[in-house]
């Protein structure tokens, strides 16, 4: 059942190693299946923390990462550029709503929290303006595990509430779906007029925090405000990028530009590590200057890898040529019908679907050890967190997979839900 493996060396992640089970050992990867040591085919309703858009091992992607492979893995990116760095940056730019055209790549989507922080607070220190240091967020919010991104994720989620002594402090505000938060939003943003840098937010979906969605006018109100107070805002679009909620990119929905937008997740269509910091010109313009100490003072080791920017140019290949938002809609549909009838049953709070994802609320915390050895049993790999189960499954997903997923959730949770209630 589980892996023979000793994992006598290794750490895992958000895991109390003492009580968690062994991890199941994978050996395969295919499509929208996961191949077990043992034998087992899974399938994946998570898509590999939601990288996996174009399933696992597409074939385009692998023979361009391995035409890459065999010319130049990796070169430094400090005085040396590449073509498949300045063609990616192109066609970001390219997709990208507005003149969000100046891509700074970086490799994880935590980092790119962290640079999308600090060109806010340096374009601020370049415009001569000093003592605007913080960042307006949302709770719920969740944009990373570096210092900087966790500062603004939700500050009372457990996650990382003991790191609270460590952290610089920001100014938190609900999101502006009523009238009153609308106001609140505007208040805070006026009585921080000194000190703030930018505002920062998860457009339409707040992906780690609980799969919580807001309409695109709540989108628009945040873009409004943000401009009407002078602020950035920085849009991480690092779940919602590359057609996750049903668009190319959540802004869209709402017809905004942000002034700064981070991707990671599904850029390489989940092969390599990588990640974008995109800015607008005005933003890049306060970087452009005759002082050298006016220069965006970040740059990683690995950026701009090759191999990773050829994994990315291959997904945008695949976006351009097969009908991924067609896709996404089409499971929209799929994941509606399917989850409709959870709603309502005694100890299911809430079902909603955006896009590729579809998401179960529970009343109050399941037992998610039972619920995940339950869905083990049924054959489907789905990964329950605090009060919520949901799929997001690859955008390729074949119909007959999809349903297995969605037969697996409809079969499990209303017992787990019944238990709670
Ligand atoms: C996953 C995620 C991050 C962090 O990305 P990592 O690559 O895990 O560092 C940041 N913001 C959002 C919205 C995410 O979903």
């Amino acid at each position: 059942m589980t892996s023979d493996l000793s994992q006598k060396n290794l750490w895992r992640p958000y895991t109390q190693m003492r009580l968690a089970p062994p991890p199941l050992e994978a050996v395969a990867t295919q499509g929208s299946r996961i191949v077990l040591a043992d034998g087992r085919e899974l399938v994946d309703g998570i898509a590999s923390w939601w990288t996996a858009v174009h399933g696992y091992n597409h074939p385009h992607i692998a023979q361009a990462v391995a035409d890459q492979l065999a010319r130049m893995p990796h070169v430094m990116f400090g005085g040396l550029t590449h073509a498949p760095a300045e063609r990616l940056a192109a066609r970001l730019a390219a997709l990208l709503p507005g003149d969000l055209d100046h891509v700074f790549f970086s490799d994880s989507g935590s980092v790119a929290v962290e640079v999308a922080l600090k060109m806010a607070a340096q374009m601020w220190l370049n415009r001569g303006v000093s003592g605007r240091t913080k960042v307006l967020a949302f709770r719920g919010g969740y944009h990373g595990d570096t210092m900087g991104a966790m500062s603004v994720c939700d500050p009372e989620e457990g996650m990382h509430r003991r790191f609270g002594a460590y952290l610089p402090s920001q100014v938190f505000c609900d999101l502006p779906r009523s009238p009153a938060e609308t106001a609140a939003l505007d208040a805070a943003l006026a009585s921080n007029r000194e000190t703030l840098a930018a505002v920062i937010v998860e457009p339409l979906v707040q992906g780690a925090g609980g799969m919580v969605m807001h309409p695109p006018e709540v989108l628009a109100t945040i873009a409004r405000l943000a401009r009407r107070h002078g602020l950035p805002l920085i849009a991480d679009e690092i779940f919602t990028g590359f057609g996750r909620t049903g668009s190319l990119f959540a802004c869209e929905q709402a017809g905004i530009v942000p002034d700064i937008l981070c991707l990671s997740k599904a850029l390489t269509g989940g092969t390599m590590a990588l990640a974008a910091t995109v800015a607008r010109t005005e933003v890049f313009e306060a970087f452009w200057s005759e002082d050298p100490a006016a220069a965006l003072m970040h740059g990683p080791t690995f950026m701009a890898n090759p191999l990773a920017c050829a994994a990315a140019n291959a997904s945008l290949d695949l976006f351009e040529t097969e009908p991924r938002l067609d896709q996404a809609q089409a499971i929209a549909r799929r994941l509606m019908d399917g989850l409709a009838g959870l709603s309502g049953l005694p100890g299911v709070a809430d079902v909603r679907v955006l896009g590729a994802i579809g998401a179960v609320q529970f009343a109050r915390a399941p037992d998610l050890a039972a619920l995940k050895a339950a869905f083990l049993d049924r054959g489907v790999w789905v990964r329950p967190f605090g009060d919520i189960v949901y799929l997001t499954p690859a955008l390729t997903i074949p119909a007959d997979d999809l349903d297995r997923l969605i037969e697996a959730v409809v079969a499990v949770v209303p017992d787990r839900a019944a238990a709670l209630s």
